[in-house]
């Protein structure tokens, strides 16, 4: 290699600023890269042939003054998706902020639990409970359009990211109230709830990595299920004769849930792994009385 090649091309740059990343925040190296690259292309407006077809270029040429603000967040901590302010969910991006939980992989099975539960010709009722950036509503509003989703939440600031979701996702079946959890829809009956509600325990080590997410989105109570328990016990209220309930829940907390179920009534209970293989979700359907 020439050593008179001093000058700092763009790739250089964005490698020399995921391995600061890396020394301040932590993490490894490539997925950095891979986020510094995003802000790179995000703030330069290219695309990511764009970006790899420009590194050659000298970094003066470009203007990366708000590129360097947004690493400097990454360095801090924060996680990419609130410094990009989206996240992709389910085949579609959703504006995130700090006000809100970002969607995770994770949850995606609950979005597929419920589609699996909404034939796409009936129409069917649906409401979220705490639905944050919006992103399992608004998912399963534009998956199944003759479904009409009321989803809640207690945060005004999350509203107001899901509201805008459902906006710029032209989702017109999903109506938002602020509500905690069922308060707004009392004597309202559903054919379908969805939830997924904060169920870290207080305390719990893992929070520490998710210090930028609302603590209110994260955890409920000593062992987590404080949220689940008020949930599954109130929902046969607000469900049709033969509605399902499905709430996401920790990797260890399938069979506390299942019993949560079993106590509430719900039959045909039924435990659902994510996509890496962990308990995820689980799904019970409201008894039909018989009448006698
Ligand atoms: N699955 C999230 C986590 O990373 C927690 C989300 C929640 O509490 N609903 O721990």
């Amino acid at each position: 290699m020439s050593t008179a090649a001093a000058v700092t091309t763009l790739g250089d740059r964005l490698r020399g600023d995921a391995h600061r990343v890396v020394a301040a925040a932590g993490g490894e190296f490539a997925e950095t890269l891979r986020a510094v690259q995003r802000l790179g292309e995000a703030r330069l407006r290219l695309s990511p042939a764009a970006r790899i077809a420009r590194e050659r270029d000298p970094a003066a040429m470009f203007d990366l003054d708000a590129y360097a603000g947004d690493v400097a967040r990454l360095a801090a901590g924060e996680p990419l998706a609130y410094v990009l302010g989206e996240q992709p969910f389910h085949d579609r991006v959703f504006v995130v902020t700090p006000d809100v939980l970002i969607p995770r992989p994770d949850t995606e099975v609950l979005v597929t639990c419920a589609l699996g539960r909404l034939p796409p010709h009936r129409e069917a009722t649906v409401l979220d409970l705490g639905t944050g950036s919006g992103c399992i509503a608004i998912t399963v509003a534009l998956e199944r359009l003759r479904a009409q989703v009321t989803a809640l939440d207690a945060s005004p600031e999350a509203l107001r990211v899901a509201m805008l979701n459902a906006e710029r996702l032209g989702a017109g079946n999903v109506r938002f109230l602020r509500s905690h959890w069922f308060e707004a829809v009392s004597g309202q009956r559903f054919d379908c709830i969805v939830a997924n509600p904060p169920y870290v325990a207080t305390g719990d080590p893992h929070l520490a990595d998710l210090g930028h997410e609302p603590v209110s989105a994260l955890v409920a109570g000593s062992d987590g299920l404080a949220d689940l328990r008020h949930i599954v016990a109130r929902a046969s209220d607000h469900l049709e004769p033969g509605g399902v309930l499905m709430v996401e829940h920790g990797f260890d907390q399938r069979d506390a849930v299942l019993e949560l179920f079993r106590e509430a009534g719900f039959t045909d209970r039924q435990g659902i792994d994510d996509l890496a293989g962990r308990a995820r979700v689980v799904v019970g359907q409201l008894a039909v009385p018989v009448s006698t």
